[in-house]
């Protein structure tokens, strides 16, 4: 029985230092995306303090991206729709995404079924404690395809 509960409180520890670790090295934005127009995710953490975040975006659908194309686009979250209404102007030669525009933090070009994509931009974009969203660009889908961005000092 002592042993037991002392297995279990091993455990416990070498559980909370994975978390720590976790934390520690927020410098990814992992999402996946398919043919019925969803990210895998509505919300995400990063740390400002990465040097470099780097967006991972996977499509697993089968549509070629010039009907069901997605993108990640980061803006704070009390611009993030003017961003989405001016990606919609820019057109897929700039994959829906204001170019030169300072409210747009990082983005993705647009990808298609099967596809995958990375883009980097620097933590020091984000500031600790505002609110951002993630979105994809692709006309119709930003007010569907969101989610939440919160960044840790
Ligand atoms: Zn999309």
């Amino acid at each position: 029985m002592a042993s037991a509960s002392l297995h279990r409180a091993a455990l416990a520890a070498a559980l909370l230092l994975a978390a720590g670790v976790a934390q520690a090295d927020n410098c990814t934005i992992d999402l996946d995306s398919d043919d019925a127009m969803k990210f895998d995710k509505t919300a995400l953490t990063v740390s400002a303090s990465c040097p470099e975040i780097t967006i991972n975006l996977r499509h697993t659908g089968r549509l070629p991206a010039t009907a069901m194309g997605h993108n990640v686009v980061i803006a704070a979250s009390d611009v993030w729709q003017g961003v989405a209404q001016d990606g919609v102007k820019a057109g897929p030669a700039n994959h829906y995404v204001p170019q030169d525009d300072a409210r747009v933090v990082g983005y993705t070009q647009i990808i298609g079924g099967g596809e995958q994509i990375s883009a980097t931009f620097p933590g020091s974009r984000l500031t600790a404690g505002t609110a951002y969203m993630f979105f994809c660009s692709f006309p119709g889908h930003w007010a569907i395809m969101k989610g939440e961005l919160t960044v840790t000092p």
